[in-house]
């Protein structure tokens, strides 16, 4: 409980809505470990402690690169080779680690490769590629989405699919409790542009949310999704847009 509360409470200090955040935390230093509970003996010790992320609210826009992929994601269709980079000041997520879990997502049966349409490819330093997954502190998204004044959302813009790290740190309201889920929906959300989706609107009340609607900003009635392909068939919603309110 007190990683997720400080995760928060980073996010929130990050995206600059959050006056009196401690230096410590602003500047991105790691919190000191809390002493490690003694386990009692009726009890199974817990999993390891999670690496805390942290991140000023504005990085160098300088960059770790992750190194090519193994395997390619997807049997058939065009073949889309990208680069995946990390902010330096992002403290927490290694490159070659959040790039495992982008291939994983990029590779799930439900997601983007499942029509046939698509195949995924990562490349390393200084391979061509068709598109940039940046992992970015909310500031330098400004930058690179072309948007100085929204340090909340990810986007797309162009060949570069930018993540906000205060989003794949602190996850949406909507997503409560389920980061992984997210993190799931941001991947496939802006890659879906890259590969030429606009948005959806919810089709129903209830109804599952389509990957293209945006979830960041709210759910309209639907509940969460993070899949293109959530039961092997794509699954869209009415094309469109909700006023955008930004947090
Ligand atoms: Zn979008």
């Amino acid at each position: 409980m007190t990683t997720r509360i400080h995760r928060w409470a980073l996010a929130v200090c990050a995206a600059g809505l959050l006056t009196g955040c401690s230096t410590a935390v602003a500047t991105g230093t790691a919190p000191p470990a809390p002493p490690a509970p003694r386990p009692s003996p009726t009890v199974k010790p817990t999993s390891a402690r999670p690496i805390p992320i942290s991140y000023p609210a504005r990085g160098s826009a300088r960059w770790m690169v992750a190194p090519a992929g193994t395997r390619t994601a997807g049997t058939g269709g065009r073949l889309m080779r990208y680069r995946v980079v990390v902010e330096r000041e992002i403290k927490g997520v290694p490159a070659a680690g959040f790039a495992a879990a982008v291939g994983t997502i990029l590779s799930d049966p439900r997601g983007w490769t499942a029509g046939g349409q698509w195949r995924f490819e990562r490349v390393g330093p200084g391979e061509p590629s068709d598109f940039t997954l940046y992992l970015a502190t909310p500031g330098t998204r400004g930058e690179l989405c072309g948007d100085l004044s929204d340090g909340y959302t990810s986007c797309r813009n162009g060949a570069k699919v930018v993540l906000n790290v205060a989003r794949w740190t602190g996850g949406v309201p909507g997503y409560q409790g389920k980061l992984g889920t997210y993190r799931q929906y941001m991947v496939n959300h802006e890659v879906g542009h890259r590969l030429g989706h606009g948005h959806e609107l919810c089709p129903a009340p209830g109804a599952l949310a389509p990957v293209m609607l945006q979830q960041t900003l709210g759910l309209h009635g639907c509940r969460p999704n993070a899949w293109p392909y959530p039961d092997g068939t794509l699954y869209q919603g009415p094309s469109g847009q909700y006023p955008a309110q930004i947090p």
